[in-house]
Formats: structure tokens, C-alpha cells, sequence
């Protein structure tokens, strides 16, 4: 058996099996081997049904009593229910779709079932629970497959209709038995020994059917240590392609017509990251750097200092906005610094057509100094005369690839990237591993906490009542409320959301005049309104969220956000940032009837603490890194074993590696390299069409 081979070559394979597992990617002996358990089960430990509590994941062993009912639903859906009980007591099995499991099933025999506990109707339920014979005696085939199933640990596969349990472990079984000694080692030998990893063979094997704990612990470790390490590599090969090239020298900035311009002075920690940058501008390599700084914490000051850093030493900088209403705030931000000194210009989709080619003209020509515009800017036929600096600001939500195409107008410039959302430092150095990373950590002075308060729906009157108290000293306020039906089309829901809460609010604000922001609207619509805020013309914003991220009016000090519990954590933490942006006493009221468990935590989470990155840490924590990770909000591709919480220690080992692999063979075209270098590069270049 080669490992090239085509699954087919294994026995009990036909048609079509072979087309269930072509359907999740199964084609070769490598791939089966290289389907990885999502789980095991230990079936040494029983549960006596009379102990089991709702949301255990157990094994217990009984007998089917022989009652089966079938039952149908609207929808097509049938469901297969059968009474199993064991000395303690009865529960039910529960299947779905699967009618023909109940003529399987042999009543009066002890069958050892595990899964999920769930409660229904006050009866203990495992949904599509595994299931065996316990002792199979003298049933052929059946009792060899169980067999094989009947270790100590068994492994669960992550499974597609068609494809049992029981039919993928004796495959896998066949295919390391065959296979697996073939499996080679392609990271390189002096990694492999620094770091006491098993041979990738026994970790393959061992990872699908234990040999002992300790033994699977050691398999785990070496394949998450792979895993990351690749994904680490990829990363600095990608930025190897591009930002590690020689840049731009810049001559050191007169930072002092900048500083007298702005109407503060910097914080230390402000002062500081741009100590860190002046030193990567005049290092002679690119710059590749991202700002990482709690809401609030004044990143857009030092955007500023290095764009005029920038056009200082002759070059134009572009500043890359995820919303127009941002670079939009961002140009009047920017204008007011610079009006006099630097040429600075916007650049948005609903300009018209005219203005825009005016402004790629006085572009291309290098009259521009400073351009701030949102994905109107990375177009093909934006030109510059020389970028020296891009700017990604609220830079998650953009993906490498965008961060290259707007790079690629310049000749290698500087790159800077400013996140909103404090992340943990293990998903950062995940998501921005081809990255450095400074932190500001610290708040401008005279910043108060912002009190928060997690309340029911009844205190509607009472918070409205404040709110009015709020309106009438001359704050301003944020009412937000989330989409009502997300599956809705985009921005109708918006519409919907804000139009019934507008209902609600009715003759409860009179004599102050509230505007109204939703998906739905365009552009220059929101820009409208978002002026019109900013200037206090408008007292209320009454919005979806859209302006959860940037968004700056100083003179808001109350946000109230209704459904807290349609929120994660940093979501939360992102509108709350609205205010608590001047040195007034600000405020944050989140309105939940939810008694769910999680939302309970995040409240408790958002009451106690302002601090963004205690926060991600707990988000991390409550939602557990699989959701965490796999939200194309982080645009990285899930990982298959590791995980970032509790893998975190093999997370920085594999960072150091994969930095001096790549500083010493940048190219890895090094022979003990070149296996490793081909699955770095296929890494490589799936992450750049990853885009958000
Ligand atoms: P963020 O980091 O969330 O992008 P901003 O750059 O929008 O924060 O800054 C938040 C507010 O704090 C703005 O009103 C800004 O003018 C003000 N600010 C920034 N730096 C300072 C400082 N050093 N002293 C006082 N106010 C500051
Ligand atoms: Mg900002």
C-alpha cells in the first residue's frame, strides 16, 4: 500500500462509499490517515443513568427494552426513539432520519451507548448517541468491527451522512496498519530534536487509536506543534514575498509642527509605539506594524505623526478605512491638523465619478500628500507618484490580501495596521504572526471608567428617564439596537430593528431631535447623519451597528444597547468605547431579559471591568476557541487540533521556530528544507485569498 493510493484499494470500499468519502476530501490513503479524530470516548468509564445530569458527555451501558416508536415531523424530519435503561434506571436513545436503526438494534442485550446528555420532556435524551454491542459474541463481521471499536479510548470522526463510525475506524485501522510506517517527517531534523517531537508516523497512528495516555499526549503535542508551525511559517513566507524588503529610509521627522498642532499632548504609551515606529522608518526595511491599543487609547494621533512623517521625507501616505463615515471622520480629523501644511484628500465609493478621477489625477501626479479613503482606494486605477506609507486602520477587517493590494501601489512602503479590538496575545500573534506588534496601553488622562449596568427590560422608563437627565446637562446619547431577523435581507431587517425601537421611544425624548442610522441607508446618508450628530445638531443616535467601530464624538456620554445578549464580548466592549471619549463621566447600559448562563457571565464580564484586553480574554474563555476562532470575523482558517487557549506554550515554541527557519532560508529552497517548503507555500498562498 503507497500513500498516494487511492482510497479504494481498501477493503469494504465500494462505489459508493467512495463517493461519500470523495465528498469530504477523502481521495487518498494520506488524507484517511489524515482525518483526525474531533474527539475520543472513553468507554472504560460508565455512567449509571440514574447519575446523569444534562450536558455530561457520557458512555452507559444498559439494554433496549424493545420499545421503539417512529415518529414523523412536518418537514421531513422522522425520528427514531428507543427506551434503554440499566439497573438504575430508563432514558431514551433518540436518532434522526435513521428508521432503519431500530431493526438493528437487538432488545435484551447489552449495548454500551455514548453522547451528549439532554433533557426532554423530563426524560434523559442522548441524541444520535454511538452505540455497540457490549459483548458481542459469535456475530462475524459485526463483532471484528467491534472489536476494533472496543479499546479503552475509542476515537470519534468527525462524520458526513452516509459515513458511520463504524465504518471509518476499521478503514483508518486498515490504512495505518498498510500506511503509516510510509508516513515521512518533513519538518527538518534539527527542529524535530530541539524540540523532542515524535516521529510524524507513530504521531499519525497514535493520534487515531491511543496506545496510552501518555503516549497520545506526545502524538497530539507533535501534530499541534505542526500544525502551528506551519500556519507561523506561512505566514512570515508571506510576508518574506513582500515586506521584507529593503524600504524606504526616512530621515528623521521635525515631530514638532505636529505636536504644537494637536490640541494634547501625547500619552507616554502613545509616545512611545511612535518612538517604535521612527525607529523602523529609518531602519532601511519596510515596516511591517500593527498598533494594538484598547478603544479610545488615541490611536488615530499617531497615524497622524507618521503620515506627516511620511510626506516629510517626500512621500505620499494612503489611510485605509473599513466604512466611508470613518474616513470620512478621519478626513475632518486629518484636515484640521494638517488644512494649512500638507495636501490631504478623501477618496470614497459615492463621490462621483468626477471628483474621483480629480482626485486619482492629483494622485498619480503627487500633489496629494496624505489620501484617506475606504476600499475605493485599493482599485486598479489608483496610481501613485511614490506611496511611502499605508495606514489599515480597525484592521480586522481587513485581509492580508487587502493589505497587499494596497502595498503593491508603492515600492514596498511602510506598512502600518491599527486594530480597535484588543485581542489575546496568542490569537494576535495567529493573526498578525507576520507582524510586529506594539500595544498602547494606557487611555488619554482624565478618562473615567465608564459605568455600566446589565438591566432588564422593565427599567425602560427609568433608563429613558436618565437619558433625558444626560440630554438636558447637554451630553448626548446612543440608543443601539441589533437586526431582528439576521437571515432578513441585508439592511431591511436594520430598517425594521430601528423603526420598531423608534416606536417604542415615541414621546419619551420631546424637544430633542433624534436621527436614525441603519444598514439600508447609503453612504452619503449616513455621513449626513453621522455630521449631523457630531456636531450636536442631532441629541440622539438611534442606530444598528453600524457605528460600532471609529466612530468619535466626544460629547456622547451615555450608550444605551438593547438585546445585550445578541452581543459578544468585544462587540460590547467596541460600542461601549462610544463614550468615555472626553474627560466627562460616561455611561453604559445594557439591556438583556436573557437568563442564559453565557450572557449572565459577559455582563458580569462587561460590569466589572473597562479593560479591552481582560476582556478578549474572557470572550476567549466563555465561547471556547473553536467558535472564537472559526468566525470569518478573524478570517483565518480554523485549525484542525490545536487549541489556542490551551496549546498556547507550543504556540510561542513554534513561533521562534518558524522565525529562525525562515531568517535563515527565507525562500527554503535549502535541500533538508524543500518537503517543508511546499507545504509552507500552499499554506502560503491559501492565506492570501483569505479576505473578510
Ligand atoms: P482610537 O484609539 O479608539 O482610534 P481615537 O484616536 O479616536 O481613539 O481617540 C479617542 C479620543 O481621544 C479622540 O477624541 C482624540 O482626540 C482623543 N485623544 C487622543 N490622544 C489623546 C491624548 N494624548 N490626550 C487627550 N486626548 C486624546
Ligand atoms: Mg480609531
Amino acid at each position: 500500500m503507497q500513500l498516494t493510493d487511492s482510497v479504494s484499494t481498501l477493503k469494504g470500499i465500494g462505489a459508493a462509499r467512495l463517493a461519500k468519502l470523495t465528498s469530504i476530501g477523502i481521495l487518498t490513503i494520506q488524507d484517511l490517515l489524515e482525518y483526525f479524530p474531533r474527539d475520543y470516548i472513553d468507554r472504560s468509564e460508565t455512567t449509571p443513568i440514574a447519575e446523569l445530569e444534562q450536558g455530561m458527555t457520557v458512555t452507559v451501558r444498559g439494554k433496549f427494552t424493545g420499545e421503539f416508536a417512529d415518529l414523523r415531523y412536518s418537514g421531513g424530519v422522522r425520528i427514531t426513539k428507543g427506551v434503554f435503561a440499566d439497573n438504575s434506571g430508563g432514558m431514551d436513545m433518540v436518532w434522526f432520519n435513521q428508521p432503519y436503526i431500530a431493526k438493528s438494534l437487538k432488545a435484551g442485550c447489552e449495548y454500551v451507548c455514548s453522547g451528549k446528555v439532554t433533557k426532554r420532556v423530563g426524560r434523559m435524551v442522548i441524541e444520535n448517541p454511538e452505540y455497540e454491542r457490549h459483548n458481542p459474541k459469535d456475530e462475524g463481521d459485526e463483532a471484528a468491527i467491534a472489536a476494533l471499536s472496543a479499546g479503552r479510548i475509542v476515537p470519534i470522526y468527525p462524520l458526513t451522512e452516509g459515513i458511520s463510525q463504524k465504518l471509518i475506524r476499521p478503514l483508518i485501522r486498515q490504512a495505518i496498519d498498510g500506511a503509516a510506517s510510509l508516513i515521512e517527517d518533513f519538518l527538518p531534523v534539527d527542529i524535530i530534536r530541539a524540540h523532542g517531537l515524535m516521529p510524524r508516523a507513530e504521531a499519525v497512528s497514535n493520534l487515531h487509536f491511543p496506545e496510552s495516555d501518555a503516549v497520545y499526549l506526545e502524538a497530539r503535542r507533535r501534530l499541534v506543534f505542526e500544525e502551528l508551525f506551519l500556519m507561523q511559517a506561512a505566514l512570515l513566507n508571506l510576508r518574506g514575498f513582500y515586506a521584507n524588503a529593503p524600504g524606504h529610509k526616512f530621515k528623521k521627522l521635525d515631530a514638532k509642527i505636529v505636536l504644537d498642532a494637536l490640541p494634547f499632548k501625547l500619552t507616554s504609551a502613545q509616545a512611545a509605539v511612535h518612538e517604535e515606529i521612527c525607529r523602523d522608518l529609518a531602519s532601511g526595511l519596510a515596516m511591517n506594524r500593527l498598533i494594538q491599543g484598547d478603544v479610545g487609547s488615541g490611536k488615530t494621533a499617531v497615524a497622524m505623526l507618521v503620515c506627516a512623517h511620511a510626506a516629510n521625507n517626500g512621500f505620499q501616505s494612503a489611510l485605509l478605512a473599513p466604512t466611508e463615515t470613518l474616513a470620512t471622520q478621519h478626513y475632518q480629523g486629518f484636515l484640521e491638523i494638517f488644512g494649512g501644511g500638507l495636501s490631504v484628500a478623501l477618496l470614497v465609493g459615492s463621490q462621483k465619478k468626477k471628483e474621483k478621477d480629480a482626485i486619482k489625477a492629483r494622485l498619480a501626479s503627487g500633489e496629494i500628500d496624505i489620501i484617506i479613503g475606504t476600499h475605493a482606494l485599493i482599485q486598479e486605477n489608483v496610481t501613485f507618484a511614490n506611496l511611502g506609507l499605508t495606514v489599515c486602520d480597525e484592521q480586522h477587517r481587513f485581509g492580508v490580501r487587502q493589505r497587499q493590494a494596497i502595498g503593491d501601489k508603492g515600492r514596498s512602503p511602510h506598512m502600518l495596521v491599527m486594530t480597535a479590538t484588543p485581542i489575546p496575545r496568542s490569537l494576535a500573534m495567529v493573526l498578525y504572526g507576520d507582524m510586529d506588534i506594539s500595544i498602547i496601553n494606557q487611555l488619554p488622562p482624565g478618562r473615567q471608567k465608564i459605568d455600566t449596568h446589565a438591566v432588564p427590560s422593565s427599567y425602560h422608563p427609568r433608563i429613558f428617564k436618565f437619558i433625558r437627565e444626560q440630554l438636558h446637562s447637554g451630553s448626548q446619547a446612543y440608543i443601539i439596537c441589533p437586526l431582528i431577523d439576521e437571515s432578513e435581507k441585508e439592511g431591511m431587517a436594520d430598517i425594521r430593528a430601528v423603526n420598531k425601537f423608534a416606536q417604542l421611544l415615541e414621546g419619551e425624548f420631546e424637544g430633542y431631535r433624534l436621527e436614525v442610522m441603519h444598514g439600508r441607508l447609503k453612504p452619503a446618508e449616513k455621513n449626513a447623519v453621522m455630521s449631523s450628530f457630531a456636531a450636536g445638531d442631532a441629541h440622539i443616535l438611534l442606530s444598528t451597528t453600524v457605528v460600532e467601530v471609529g466612530v468619535n464624538v466626544p460629547n456622547a456620554t451615555v450608550i444605551l444597547i438593547e438585546n445585550a445578549e445578541r452581543f459578544g464580548l468585544s462587540q460590547l466592549h467596541q460600542l461601549r468605547g462610544r463614550v468615555g471619549r472626553s474627560d466627562k463621566k460616561s455611561y453604559c447600559v445594557l439591556i438583556t431579559d436573557s437568563k442564559n448562563k453565557i450572557t449572565k457571565s459577559r455582563m458580569k464580564a462587561m460590569t466589572s471591568t473597562n479593560d479591552g484586553f481582560e476582556l478578549s480574554e474572557l470572550d476567549l474563555k466563555l465561547r471556547g476557541p473553536g467558535e472564537f476562532f472559526g468566525t470569518a470575523q478573524h478570517g483565518i482558517p480554523a485549525m484542525r487540533l490545536a487549541n489556542m487557549y490551551r496549546d498556547m506554550p507550543i504556540l510561542e515554541q513554534t513561533k521562534n521556530a518558524a522565525m529562525s527557519l525562515i531568517s535563515d532560508d527565507p525562500d527554503l529552497c535549502d535541500e533538508k528544507n524543500r518537503p517543508l517548503g511546499l507545504r509552507i507555500r500552499s499554506i502560503a498562498s491559501g492565506y492570501q485569498k483569505i479576505s473578510l
